[in-house]
């Protein structure tokens, strides 16, 4: 059965509307563009530029005189109003960032992962969250709340991890509700990749386009998938989960899926610089060295493909056949022109495996001739774990979400 509307919240629903329509339009815009770009009436979006006004959400400072006819006010948000706290739950380390509605980083710390029991992790994460709002000149009281990016699986339902596999000791822990009630602030709880897809949406590349997948490329290997517009959860929340597509034998046990011939173990980092050795690649670098920077090792090793090494090139692209053709599979599902990629791993060797990637990708597409596929880099960069739950927090305060309308 088809839910209905509760007209009770249309208001917010269009102030919503009105808000992204002035965030979007960051040098300005007046009532009457904003009135022609919602299609709401312009009594209604005098309303509620009323009230954000009062609420010191936007402001308008400046007036256009744009050819004939009367000089047009535009208006522009008040960045610092309202600001989002990030955290990034990775391997090791936890990365957190303070966000502003402009999108802009006001504040960033990160600190090794915490360790230990429930309560020790709670008590770390919100005193590593109070430096950081403390950190900067902007007023606790104008953050919305955190946004969490974690690896799956994780329960929402219940804002816990549920088994994460690369986070030693995080197995069921629980973080919305002791975090909101430490920090007295909403948490919201996200799966990483669907985190960092809000944020390419919302600050990235991803910016006007309708649909597209981002690609993280770190400690796993995921995606995000944006579809007309929606940033897809699945069922769970959990959607995403790419690392496991078979593409081929490697020979190493993936920790995850237990198999062989996954993405993942492909772009497993000691299966690579094994066959780096084995094929006699010289990485120029120690055994040491390798062992305590593999990821600064892997970017060597793409580097010296592209220098020409044979061995390397070989590594290297049988890396982006393997990536490329489960990102195919994909592009193809999805009939899609765009694809976004960042992440650790990704950042040290994208300069050299993007453009094969690409290649590998569009000749797997099977809508080629209908259009390409184009491959880009996150502008985010390697905070956008923790921009992307700066972000959901942000957006799931702010953004106009159809779901939103309907009765529950
Ligand atoms: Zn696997």
């Amino acid at each position: 059965m088809q839910r209905g509307s509760n007209l009770e919240r249309l208001g917010d629903y269009n102030q919503a509307v009105i808000l992204e329509g002035i965030r979007l339009a960051p040098e300005g815009i007046s009532r009457v563009e904003l009135a022609e770009e919602t299609k709401l009436s312009p009594q209604t979006v005098s309303n509620v530029v009323r009230r954000l006004l009062d609420d010191g959400m936007v402001r308008e400072d400046r007036t256009i005189i744009n050819g004939p006819g009367k000089p047009r006010t535009v208006l522009q948000l008040e960045n610092n109003r309202l600001l989002g706290v990030g955290i990034h739950l990775d391997p090791g380390v936890m990365t957190l960032v303070a966000v502003n509605l402009a999108g802009e980083k006001v504040a960033e710390e990160s600190r090794p992962i915490p360790v230990g029991s429930q309560n020790e992790i709670i008590r770390e994460i919100t005193d590593a969250v109070n430096v950081l709002i403390r950190s900067n000149r902007h007023k606790r009281a104008n953050y919305v709340g955190v946004g969490i990016a974690a690896p799956g699986p994780i329960d929402v339902e219940n804002g816990r991890l549920i088994n994460p596999p690369l986070l030693n000791g995080w197995k069921g822990i629980e973080l919305v509700g002791p975090l909101s009630k430490s920090l007295r602030m909403p948490v919201t709880l996200a799966k990483d990749t669907v985190a960092m897809t809000i944020a390419e949406q919302w600050i990235g590349g991803g910016q006007g386009h309708h649909n597209f997948i981002f690609t993280y490329v770190g400690s796993g290997i995921g995606v995000g998938m944006v579809i007309d517009g929606q940033v897809v959860h699945g069922v769970s929340g959990n959607a995403g989960e790419i690392g496991h597509f078979v593409v081929g034998e490697t020979g190493v046990e993936c920790g995850v899926c237990g198999r062989s011939d996954c993405v993942a173990s492909t772009l497993d980092r000691t299966f690579l610089l094994g066959l780096a050795k084995e094929d006699g690649v010289d990485l120029g670098m120690s055994e040491e060295d390798i062992a305590a920077d593999p990821n600064a090792a892997l970017g060597r090793l793409a580097e010296i493909a592209r220098e020409g090494d044979e061995a390397a090139k070989k590594i290297i692209l049988m890396v982006a056949e393997r990536l490329g053709s489960a990102l195919g599979t994909l592009v193809s599902v999805m009939d899609l022109n765009t694809v976004f990629v960042g992440g650790h791993t990704w950042n040290d060797v994208s300069e050299f495996v993007l453009e094969p990637v690409a290649a590998v990708i569009n000749r797997h597409f099977l809508g080629a001739g209908s259009h390409a596929v184009t491959v880009q880099n996150t502008a985010l960069g390697t905070s956008v774990g923790a921009m992307g739950g700066a972000c959901l927090i942000l957006d799931s305060h702010i953004s106009p979400r159809a779901s939103s309308l309907l009765l529950r």
